[in-house]
């Protein structure tokens, strides 16, 4: 019997995977549902690009050595020599499927660009819309395949495993589909599957200022957490230093490209502060300027600090800069003779769902690809443009072993469904009334996170983080089996639930590295935290 495949998630790595299993298993029901719109995801706002091995100039060690480098001593060794070595297979299959990557002019190649960290050049870009392109092509191959449904607008609300069917708390069990709530018809409908599928992106939602989109609230992290699979290294969330800061302006990145062409950072009276964090100023690595940032902005009690781009020259920001000047005019901001209000913001989530190198969860019959997944790739850092690779790599991956190609199956997967699965149980919940308690739990939590557990931690921040947390979780608990489930209350369980696996983690990592620093262990110790921090 073909299998019945449920993904969850249409960004890069769930329609990858999509496609990838409708070729290898012809005849298998696969069924794509996202929280929103088909597009609506990190992937569509992915500028930079992809990287990968593409010029005679680079090698698989020099890309491997860069992630290492990044990486801080955490990555997977073999998690980083399958994303490195199996990228250009990957990223030529993209070509296939219609990606239009911007050519090199005058040249039958495509135009690579060097990004921080790495030593060579290697993204492959669609100008600086590079994950718009990439999810209009890869939507319009799924909406084209035989075997591929998408389901808009339905909202997964938990997994269904055996262990909750049959009450054996202790043991999760296979995974047999999930409870997905049509948001507009406002019903919970029952997903039955052979195979689950995680690709629900990032948790950026969790921090007051974030790059991601509204729908990046970590919930296949929640969801797998609940279901009991292993969770790892969450305490590494990559900031972006420079996002705008305007209450109309959602989620805006300005470009490091900015400061690379001689725009200062400074504090509100106009100082040039990063030259007293680090030698190379503005220009010093994206975690340094973050943490600087951040520090000053804790100093001085502001909300946000000043980007000067003013030194660049109006012609040349008109010229080089079209996108960001049109964009911070809209909202009422001229660069060319104004500084720009930025803040730093919540970008990537190294951490995630443990998953193997067939991107297995530590659940049977789940598995999990893309930023919801922890593959081992990232470690304490991520490098740049590495996680479009690491989502077209596992995505492969996860297709092939989900449909068996190429192995044979193990015993365990032989598996019936049940007949029936049991459907959703409302009980005595009603419809919520008011908005205001989910409104301000969010924004409570999304603040705290901010405050006490951002880009510098301490013992006593995150303690209070986590008492304060306690105390929500048991206010919307109390509250949330008395409501009928709405997109809202389902994502503040999860922000809540992913809030708390950070703390959990930070506070178990007793140093620094990579992306997790703290005031009171500013030392990296190779001795006793060298590995992942799993739960
Ligand atoms: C501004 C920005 C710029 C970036 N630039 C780059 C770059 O240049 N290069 C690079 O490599 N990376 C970049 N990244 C990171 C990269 O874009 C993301 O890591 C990647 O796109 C994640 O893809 P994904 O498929 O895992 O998730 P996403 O694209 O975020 O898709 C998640 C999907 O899951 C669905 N979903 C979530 N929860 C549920 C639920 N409970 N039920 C149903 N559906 C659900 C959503 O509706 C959506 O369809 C950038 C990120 C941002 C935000």
């Amino acid at each position: 019997m073909p299998p019945k495949i449920l993904i969850i998630g249409s960004g890069i790595a769930g329609l990858c995977t999509a496609i990838k299993a409708a070729k290898l298993a012809p005849g298998a029901e696969i069924s794509i549902v996202n929280k929103s719109t088909p597009d609506e995801g990190a992937t569509r706002y992915a500028q930079g690009g992809i990287a990968a091995v593409w010029s005679s100039r680079d090698s698989f060690d020099d890309h491997k050595t860069d992630t290492l480098r990044a990486g801080a001593g955490l990555c997977n060794n073999h998690a980083v020599e399958t994303c490195v070595r199996e990228g250009p297979l990957r990223v030529q299959e993209l070509i296939d499927l219609g990606v239009k990557f911007t050519r090199s002019e005058g040249r039958n190649t495509y135009d690579l660009h060097r990004e921080g960290g790495h030593s060579r050049r290697r993204i492959l870009h669609a100008d600086d819309l590079t994950g718009l392109e990439i999810e209009r092509a890869l939507l319009k191959e799924a909406g084209a395949m035989a075997g591929i449904k998408i389901l808009d607008h339905h909202i997964a609300i938990d997994l269904i495993t055996e262990g909750k069917l049959f009450r054996r708390r202790s043991l999760p069990g296979r995974c047999l589909g999930a409870y997905l709530l049509d948001i507009n018809a406002s019903r919970v409908v029952t997903s039955a599957a052979d195979i689950t599928i995680l690709a629900t992106g990032g948790a950026g939602k969790i921090y007051l200022y974030t790059s991601n989109p509204d729908v990046s609230t970590g919930d296949g992290i929640a969801m797998a957490y609940r279901a009991g699979a292993r969770i790892a290294n969450m305490e590494f969330i990559q900031f972006h230093p420079t996002c705008l800061f305007h209450p109309a302006a959602r989620n805006y990145l300005v470009s490091e490209a900015l400061r690379g062409e001689g725009a200062e950072l400074t504090t509100l009276d106009g100082e040039k502060f990063m030259t007293r964090h680090h030698p190379m100023g503005s220009l010093a690595p994206r975690d340094i300027v973050a943490r600087a940032i951040d520090r000053e902005i804790k100093r001085t009690g502001d909300k946000h600090v000043l980007l000067d781009c003013r030194p660049i020259g109006a012609a040349e920001l008109r010229s080089k800069f079209p996108n960001i000047y049109e964009n911070c005019l809209r909202h009422g901001i001229d660069i060319t003779t104004a500084p720009i209000p930025v803040v730093p913001a919540a970008h990537y989530t190294c951490g995630g769902v443990l998953v193997d190198e067939n991107a297995r969860t530590t659940i049977d019959g789940l598995y999990a690809v893309g930023e919801t997944a922890c593959s081992g790739l990232h470690g304490a850092n991520r490098l740049a443009s590495n996680s479009l690779l690491e989502a077209v790599v596992y995505a492969h991956r996860a297709a092939s072993h989900a449909t068996g190609a190429g192995r044979n199956p193990p015993s365990g997967d032989a598996h019936e469904l049940p007949s029936k699965l049991p459907d959703w149980q409302s009980g005595q919940a009603v419809q919520l009334e008011e908005q205001i308690d989910i409104a301000a739990s969010w924004l409570e939590i999304r603040t705290l996170m901010w405050n006490y557990a951002g880009i510098i931690r301490s013992n006593r921040r995150l303690e209070r983080a986590r008492r304060r947390l306690e105390i929500l979780h048991d206010e919307i608990f109390a509250d949330y089996w008395n409501f009928l489930p709405t997109r809202d209350l389902i994502e503040l369980r999860n922000i809540l639930t992913v809030a708390g696996l950070i703390i959990q983690s930070a506070m178990l990592r007793r140093e620094s590295r990579g992306l997790h620093y703290s005031i009171d262990y500013p030392e990296t110790d190779d001795v006793h935290f060298k590995h992942d921090t799993v739960l």
